[in-house]
C-alpha cells in the first residue's frame, strides 16, 4: 500500500482506540494520539529507499538494504512491533498516546498483508504471509487500492463523527439530532465494533 493508504489506516486504528478508551475529545491527548498514529502509519516503509518515507530517511533505507534487510521484512514484523512497544515505554507520554502510536504503526503490516507480495510477518523467518489469494490481492498504487482508500476514508470520517459527537450533544437543537444520528450509525455497525466502542 502507498503512504496515503497507510495514513488513513492508522487514523482508523487511532479512532477506534480513542472511542474504546472514551478519551475526552477536547483534550491534547486526543489530538496527540490522532497525530501520532497518523504519522506512524507509513513509517514501516523506511526499509524502501523509493517509498515516500524512505526518500525522507534515505540514508537509513540505504543502510538497511546494505545490511540485507529487504522491503516488508524486519520493519513489518511482529518482532519489530514488540521492540517498538518496548521502546515506546521509555517515552514520557500518556498511555493513550503510546498505544495510539503503536496501533498506528501496527496497521501498516496488517494493510500490507493485502498486497500480492505479502509480508514477512514472522521475520527473521523468511515466510511471506498474504491474506488474499493472488488474484484478489491489491497491488500498490492500483485502482483497487484507490477504491479501498476511498472506502477507508469514508469509514474514518464516520468514526471521527462518532468520536466527536459527545462534544456537541449538550447543545440546544443541534445536540439531540447529532446524538440520534450517531446512535443510528452505531446500530448499523457490526456487533463487535459496537461492543468495542461503547
Ligand atoms: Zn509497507
Amino acid at each position: 500500500m502507498n503512504y496515503k493508504t497507510h495514513h488513513v489506516a492508522a487514523l482508523i486504528g487511532a479512532e477506534l482506540w480513542l472511542l474504546h478508551t472514551h478519551q475526552p475529545v477536547l483534550s491534547w491527548q486526543a489530538a496527540a494520539a490522532l497525530l501520532g498514529a497518523y504519522l506512524a502509519g507509513p513509517i514501516a516503509d523506511m526499509d524502501h529507499p523509493q517509498s515516500e518515507v524512505g526518500r525522507k530517511v534515505w540514508p537509513l533505507a540505504v543502510v538497511m538494504n546494505a545490511l540485507g534487510i529487504r522491503h516488508r521484512t524486519f520493519t513489518h514484523s511482529l518482532l519489530f512491533l514488540a521492540g517498538l512497544w518496548a521502546a515506546l515505554q521509555l517515552l514520557p507520554i500518556p498511555e493513550v498516546v503510546r498505544w495510539a502510536i503503536w496501533i498506528g504503526y501496527a496497521t501498516h503490516p496488517l494493510m500490507d498483508l493485502l498486497n500480492p507480495q505479502g509480508v514477512e510477518l514472522f521475520w527473521p523467518l523468511r515466510v511471506r504471509v498474504r491474506l488474499l489469494p493472488e488474484i484478489l490481492a491489491i497491488p500498490v498504487d492500483s485502482i483497487a487500492e484507490t477504491l479501498l482508500r476511498g472506502v477507508m476514508t469514508a469509514v474514518s470520517y464516520v468514526l471521527l463523527f462518532l468520536y466527536v459527537h459527545p462534544a456537541v450533544d449538550h447543545l440546544p437543537l443541534v445536540g439531540p439530532v447529532v446524538s440520534e444520528v450517531a446512535e443510528v450509525i452505531l446500530q448499523m455497525m457490526p456487533a463487535a465494533i459496537q461492543t468495542w466502542v461503547r
